[in-house]
């Protein structure tokens, strides 16, 4: 039985690999510096799994930036705006070219915007979308799969296993660029260069090579389908004696089960503990000649695998199978989990018995073969750490269940209709057409930062803290007030991570110290954990948002974060439903927006970036989904009187398809950003003829590029076009935590400076 590995995570445990591209970005450090720390990630990487006793160990899953932007460029899938950033600066190398298309370029006298960002199917992790134009053409461009073949070849110790986006998938998680034509008809055009990878990939020595296909677990139309058929007859017929295991994780296959099982492959991998009940199906329809993976350790969560369960379904396998042609795996790649358990030591021993980080699990792969070759004691020994969290105290508190249980439908509705509250929040608020606002966080520079890390380390006392948060807010403050911004915020420095920063104050959340995944680029998220049942000891933000309004007379925005993002973006309970925990954290949201209001805060944000990536994968099941979710939201902002004003915020969501929800959320201003579609995404509030208030985001706050005045005006000029200028805020895409002061300065000024030019237009 060959234990088997999907993807490892890259960043480094303690992200080594996030220091080095920082530092090349800005220039303090040689590409060689960098390739050398990328280096030595993987070869630990892969050790790691070579002791942990993996069989198929993956490489090319490790990316500088993003595997689908690898992918990209190994494809030649280069949009023309990139071409001077090679031909303008002859020093500038492949490298530079991949991450200008990340990142946008603005030196040698360019200036070229990134390429778009979206999640990755129903996780916090991003991908750079591939650009498809008409007459997209197809090369082998980038070699960077071969150089890794090879350097995982002399570091494995067994023959690795290449991992490549399937064609299909490739595709579809692109967008076509101009209108006309289908990007999945560009399947013929694709299949070569991938034919041609791969036959490369055999010369080298590769014996089984993963063709990751989520898509296969997605609805599929038939065209799509037939891509599948037609890419990996092809294949196959070129590549006869490659080894290709086809991967699918995050849903089961459902209806493509049977194009799945058929396509001319060597083995097919299926997630088991997202869909654990498509395993019957799939042994029923399985073909003779092909083997099965079973990913039966979760990839997307940190518990600890619950060893029964999955020897059920290893079990169940290798009987109608035989060993030989089952393989044990996790579910999907292990880059959305963090590295190494083992560095966590001050998590209570009890839980942290119940945990496993993505070494751990490549242990319980290795554990799970040795219990089906006869040993017990592993399987006691889980069995013991199963069954004390089933029972633990430290869980379960009944009067928290109770208030989820008394929840109304009345606590989830506004006082009076959007229509009546707008009329009362013009009265009170006086704002001029085309109010300018930001998202909420501002530069969290690294002097913010040390403050944290000083703190922590005893450097600073509590006080010396907040006297030092106090002035970049009052900074941060008085600079607003200059440049004219109308709805101010605190921002945001005192807090480490929008979901963190709440965890920390709420019951039933407990913190890691390393516990990093991968969320864009060099950016990683820590999630907080959820373990027991939720509530709010005390107030959460009502010290700082008060401090900021008591030195403002313009209006300060209170900011959280709303339950839904809470949920989605921290590791959750996977012993009771998803949405029985948001109801908690929904209502512990709501007593600090009632606090909030009662400490004179009279515009308070609830932030939910996460609603839209956490819809299922499968369109069937998003009504369920949506009704909980929206639900959520209200509850967490409707125990406040009409003349508050409550605005919400989502990044990166595409709303066409659920625009009737976001309407349903209901509430008073929604920004949203659109800067990087030019617009594109408010079609959708158009089309709706949305009746709540709406900031488009003028400004792609992801790249340190500066928009210029001119072009935030036309961005506006399109929204106005779009919906009403009375409903219209302007607004940046996305708080700027992540961006320095000097561009978030000159692009803010010439935002405030936009927006005065639309005023003077109507
Ligand atoms: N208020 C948060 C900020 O400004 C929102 C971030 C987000 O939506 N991702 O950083
Ligand atoms: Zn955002």
């Amino acid at each position: 039985m060959l234990k088997n590995n999907l993807g490892y995570p890259r960043v480094g445990a303690l992200r080594e690999l996030k220091k080095a591209s920082e530092q090349y970005w800005a220039g303090l450090s040689s590409r060689d510096e960098l390739f050398a720390v990328a280096r030595k990630l993987r070869v630990g990487n892969w050790k790691t799994q070579a002791d942990a006793g993996i069989d198929l160990i993956p490489c090319n899953d490790f990316s500088f930036y993003d595997q689908v932007l690898d992918t990209s460029l190994m494809l030649g899938v280069i949009p023309e705006r990139y071409t001077p950033v090679l031909t303008q600066n002859k020093a500038n190398t492949e490298i530079d070219l991949y991450f200008a298309m990340a990142r946008g370029y603005q030196k040698d006298g360019l200036d070229i915007t990134a390429m778009e960002m979206t999640k990755w199917f129903d996780t916090n992790y991003h991908y750079i979308v591939p650009e498809f134009v008409q007459n997209q053409q197809f090369r082998l461009f980038s070699e960077k799969i071969f150089d890794e073949f090879t350097l995982a070849k002399q570091h494995t110790g067994t023959t690795p296993k290449p991992v490549l986006i399937g064609p299909v998938s490739y595709l579809l998680l692109g967008k076509e660029k101009q209108a006309g034509f289908n990007r999945i008809n560009l399947i013929k055009k694709v299949v070569p260069v991938y034919i041609e990878v791969l036959k490369r990939l055999k010369e080298y020595g590769a014996v089984w090579v993963q063709m990751d296909e989520p898509f296969l677990a997605l609805d599929l139309t038939s065209e799509e389908k037939e891509a599948f058929v037609y890419a990996y007859k092809e294949i196959s017929k070129s590549c006869p004696d490659l080894k290709l295991l086809l991967t699918t994780y995050f849903e089961s296959l459902q209806d493509n089960i049977a194009l799945a099982v058929n396509l001319p492959v060597s083995a097919l991998h299926i997630d088991l503990v997202r869909a654990p009940k498509q395993l019957d199906e799939v042994l029923t329809l399985l073909p003779e000649k092909l083997s099965l993976s079973l990913g039966v350790v979760d990839g997307r969560n940190i518990w600890k695998n619950d060893y029964i369960r999955s020897l059920s379904h290893l079990k169940k396998a290798i009987a109608l199978l035989g060993a030989g042609r089952v393989m044990i795996a996790p579910s999907c790649s292990l880059l959305h989990t963090p590295f190494d358990l083992d560095l966590e030591t001050s998590i209570n021993p009890e839980i942290k018995n119940w945990m496993a980080f993505a070494k751990q699990k490549l242990n319980e792969v290795n554990e799970l073969a040795q219990i089906i070759e006869g040993n017990n004691q592993l399987l006691q020994n889980n069995l013991q750490a199963i069954s004390s969290r089933n029972l633990s105290k430290l869980i379960h508190k009944q009067d928290i269940k109770q208030r989820t249980a008394a929840i109304t439908d009345a606590d989830a509705q506004r006082i009076s209709t959007f229509g009546a509250r707008q009329k009362i929040q013009q009265q009170r608020f006086k704002l001029p057409l085309y109010p300018t606002t930001t998202i909420g966080s501002f530069p969290q520079t690294n002097d913010i930062r040390s403050l944290r890390a000083r703190l922590k380390k005893g450097e600073l006392s509590a006080d010396q803290y907040d006297a030092e948060i106090e002035k970049a807010t009052i900074d941060a403050i008085r600079w607003q007030e200059e440049i004219g911004l109308d709805v101010l915020v605190h921002g945001e420095f005192e807090r480490n991570d929008m979901v963190e920063y709440f965890g920390e104050r709420l019951d039933g959340f407990l913190f890691t110290k390393n516990g990093w995944v991968q969320s864009y680029g060099s950016r990683c998220v820590k999630p907080p954990i959820i373990y027991g049942d939720v509530s709010r000891p005390a107030d959460m933000t009502v010290r700082w948002s008060s401090f900021a309004q008591a030195n403002t007379d313009r209006l300060m925005k209170g900011m959280l974060t709303g339950p839904v993002t809470i949920l989605q973006w921290s590791f959750v309970r996977d012993d009771q439903p998803r949405s029985e925990t948001t109801y908690q954290i929904a209502l512990a949201i709501r007593d600090e927006v009632v606090a909030l209001e009662k400490a004179g805060i009279k515009v308070i944000q609830i932030d939910e970036p996460a609603i839209r990536e956490g819809l299922p994968l499968r369109k069937k099941d998003w009504q369920a989904y949506l009704h909980w979710a929206v639900r959520a939201f209200r509850i967490s902002a409707s125990g406040v009187r009409d003349e508050t004003q409550i605005h919400t915020h989502m990044c990166y969501s595409e709303f066409n398809d659920i625009i009737g929800n976001i309407a349903d959320m209901d509430a008073d201003v929604i920004t949203i950003e659109t800067s990087r579609s030019q617009m594109e995404l408010l079609a959708a509030f158009s089309d709706f003829k949305y009746p709540n208030e709406i900031g488009p985001g003028v400004y792609d706050i992801h790249s340190p590029r500066v928009p210029t005045v001119e072009e935030m005006v036309s961005l506006l000029e399109k929204a106005s076009v779009l919906l009403p200028p009375a409903n219209l805020w302007v607004n940046p895409d996305c708080g700027l935590k992540t961006r320095k002061w000097p561009e978030t300065q000159t692009a803010l000024i010439n935002m405030v400076q936009a927006a005065k030019q639309l005023r003077q237009l109507v």
